[in-house]
This record gives C-alpha cells, structure tokens and sequence, in this order.
C-alpha cells in the first residue's frame, strides 16, 4: 500500500474526513485548503495550487503583492501535504491538519519567500559547522471578547490585575486556559504549560524544547490553534506584540541551544567563564552583534517597537546577563543538558520560522566570527551609557537588515529583497494613515 493510503486508512478508522493542509506566508499566517480525504492522493501527487502574490491581505481587503507575485504575472505556488507532520484539531471534530512543502512550479524548487525552506537552509549552514541547534519557544497572547462598543469590536477578556503567575478561576472565569491546554495536548504539537501573564486578559504557553525546526512548526501551529480555539469561543486572540496602551506586550522568548557532533550541549562548558563554552558565548556574540537587523524579522510591524522600552520586561537595550530578565538575551541558571541562552527579544506577532532562522543565523555568525561577548550586564539595568539602544522603528530595523550583509548572507539575498518591499510598503502605509492618538492631541487646540 503507498503511504498516502496508509495514511488515509488511519485517518477514516479516526472519523476524520477532512484534510487542512497549511503553509505559512511570509509574515507567518497560517494559509490553509481544506482537503476531502479522498482527494488526498491527488493533492499528494499535484500539490495544491494557491497563488503567490497573495501573501498578505490587509483587513481592507489590499491583496499586497511580493516580488515574484504581481510583477510576474500572479503566477502559482504549489504546496504538497507532508504527511509525517498529521495532527488532529481536537475543537473541530473530523478534521486533522497537515503542513504543506512550498515550490514554485517554474523552478521546481522552493519558492524564496517560503519560511520554511529559508529555516531549512540555515539549518543545513548549522550541520555543516557541526551545529544542531535546539529551541524552547515561549509565547505570550491577549484575549479579547467581542463588544461592539470597544475599538475595532473587541474589549480584554478580563481587566483582573496582580494576576500574573496564577492559573484558575482568579483571571480566567470561563476556564480559556484549561480549555485550551486540554486541546493543544490532544493536537500533539508539545506544549506543556500555561499560566496567566502579568497583564488582565493575558496568556502564557510554553512549548517543549526540540530541534529549531519541528520548534519552529510546532509555534507555527501553536498560534493557528489558539486563535482557533479562541473564534470558537467567540473571542480573538491576538498576538499582535503591544494591543493595549496601559498594559504590557506580548514576548515570543526563544530559548536556544545548541547539540554537538557527539549529542553533548555545545552551549556547555564547567570550566568556561559563566560556564560557558566558546560556542555558547560565541553565539551570545553574535546575537548582539546582529541584533538591530535581528529587530526586523522578531519585531515585524509598526506595532513591535511599542512594546521596548525600559522597565517593561521587553528589552531596551541590546544586552546579556546571566539569570537576568532586564537584558535582551538571558542566560537562565542551569548549565549541564540544560546549557541555554533565552532571547527575548522577540515579540509574539513574529513568524515562527523567521524568528528561529534570524535568531540561528546570528548565533552560527557569532561562533563563526570567534567573537566574545561584553561584559555581561550586572543587576536590574537600563543604561544607555553601556549598552545601544535597539532599534526604535520598523524602518530603522529593515535598514539594518539591509546593511547586515552577514545575516542577508545567510538568510538568501532573495528573501530579503522581497521581505524588505513588503515591509517598507508596510511602513509607507502606516505613515500615511491618521490616528486616533492625532486627532484627540491635535484636533482641539489646533
Ligand atoms: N511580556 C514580556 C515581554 O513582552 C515578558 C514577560 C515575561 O518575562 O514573561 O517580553
Ligand atoms: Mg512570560
Ligand atoms: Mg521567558
């Protein structure tokens, strides 16, 4: 029997009689065709056409083109189930879910702006160096009940304070986070906590560690989940990285390591200062170093920048310190297995696979440069007489990124080129909209 048969055995003895098939887009939404399970061969043998300009529609409905998209045509990308990556969605009964290899027809390869061959690639630049890097993801994300009074029709799920670090009934009245615990677990996609975030109406959800790209997939999944899970409830989660003035934002913490030729931690070294080896504190080096570029794929909108500041639990700075939660890169306790950096720099708006490939791409170039670290930063600290400021703007990071030849390197001249016009044209737009902040401070006095 060929696989595809195989599969399609298990899935109808499971009562599941449809297949989503998802890729992500180049800002990591989740585009999906639902799939009747006895076209499945078909869509394994063909793929599945969807049309590559189209990724990114505003919720003005502007289909925002990338290079290869409009210019060329509106020509057609072709996304194959992989099979290997099948998982139930526990809320939607009947249904399991797949991801989906993105080529592009004319090549036969995969096409640039695909996330997930980029991350593939960069993966592959890491093994070369002997080099298997193992993420943690942490993800933090609002939840809004509808009103139609609030803006934009959506007010915080709950405005209960000092509720961080709980769980239960205490900021939760309607059980969200079990509920949803409960269903991300029958998904199988290795989540193993949740707890209540320090602001009213926010989450948070840790992934198990594993190698960067099922970490990758697997928050990829994560997020499509949770604003699933959240539409069947009648609410939006949001991740966008800063939705509320008065309330903190949303951290996606990546927590990165490294495995050895010999299956050891590579990050991990006794007798190395701060129990570091080179590796690990080469890669502390180049996360720094390629920081402000780095600001363009883990902060990604207009909105990111909004959530930097100090005293925020955001970084501010471009900084390191051990056990310490007010730099932008921390170094948790342990050492051993457990031998890690936690960038947190990221917010949760960023894709997945962006994230991991920018976060991999700057820690293989710090141990390929041999660079080591500043001093780490001593107790709770935002001073900007030690360390730079990150970048403050979207612009100012995508420039960065385009002047990181290093990181543009690694990352594909391709990618960038197009990430940078669809961001720019981003910037463009927000620059030329009117807020609601200017009129309120304008319009009286003026
Ligand atoms: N919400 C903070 C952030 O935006 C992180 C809080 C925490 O340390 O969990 O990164
Ligand atoms: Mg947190
Ligand atoms: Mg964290």
């Amino acid at each position: 029997t060929p696989p595809v048969r195989r599969h399609m055995e298990r899935l109808a003895a499971e009562g599941i009689d449809v297949v989503r098939v998802t890729y992500p887009d180049l800002i990591g939404t989740e585009r999906a065709r639902d799939v009747l399970l006895d076209q499945l061969p078909a869509a394994c043998d063909h793929g599945l056409a969807f049309c590559r300009a189209v990724y990114h529609t505003t919720p003005q409905g502007d289909v925002v083109p990338v290079p290869g998209g409009l210019g060329a045509g509106l020509p057609d990308i072709c996304v194959r189930p992989d099979l290997g990556t099948l998982a139930p969605l526990p809320w939607e009964p009947g249904v399991a879910a797949c991801l989906g290899d993105v080529t592009d027809p004319a090549t036969g390869r995969p096409a640039p702006e695909s996330p997930r061959d980029l991350l593939r690639a960069v993966l592959d630049r890491c093994a070369e160096h002997g080099l298997r890097p193992v993420v943690g993801p942490e993800l933090e994300y609002f939840l809004c009940d509808a009103d139609p009074a609030a803006p934009a029709g959506w007010r915080k799920y709950s405005d209960t304070q000092g509720v961080v670090y709980t769980a239960g009934l205490r900021a939760d009245d309607d059980n969200h986070l079990l509920r949803t615990l409960r269903l991300l677990r029958d998904m199988n996609i290795g989540v193993s906590s949740g707890n209540h975030e320090f602001d009213g109406s926010q989450f948070e959800i840790n992934l198990a560690h594993s190698g960067a790209m099922s970490a990758a997939d697997r928050a990829f999944r994560f997020k499509a989940a949770i604003k699933e899970i959240a539409r069947k409830e009648g609410r939006l989660a949001t991740f966008m990285a800063k939705p509320f003035n008065g309330a903190g934002g949303s951290g996606f913490h990546l927590h990165l390591s490294c495995t050895d030729e010999h299956g050891g931690n590579a990050f991990d070294d006794p007798s190395g200062p701060y129990g570091l080896s080179a590796t690990g504190r080469h890669a502390v080096a180049g996360v720094l170093a390629h920081a402000p570029a780095l600001a363009a794929l883990a902060n990604p909108t207009v909105n990111s920048y909004k959530r930097f500041g100090p005293d925020t639990l955001a970084p501010w700075l471009i900084d390191w310190g051990l056990d310490n939660r007010s730099a932008m890169v921390r170094v948790p306790p342990e050492r051993g297995p457990g031998s890690r950096l936690e960038l947190r720099l990221g917010d949760a708006g960023a894709n997945p696979y962006l994230l991991v490939a920018g976060t991999v791409a700057a820690a293989l170039l710090g141990v390929l440069a041999g660079e080591e670290p500043p001093a780490p930063l001593e107790g709770y600290g935002y001073d900007t007489s030690k360390s730079a400021v990150l970048p403050m703007t979207l612009s100012d990071a995508l420039d960065a990124l385009e002047a990181d030849t290093a990181l543009t390197e690694l990352l594909g001249k391709e990618f960038v080129t197009s990430y940078l016009t669809y961001k720019r044209d981003e910037v463009a737009r927000f620059r030329r909209h009117v807020t609601d902040w200017e009129f309120t401070e304008y319009a009286y006095h003026l």
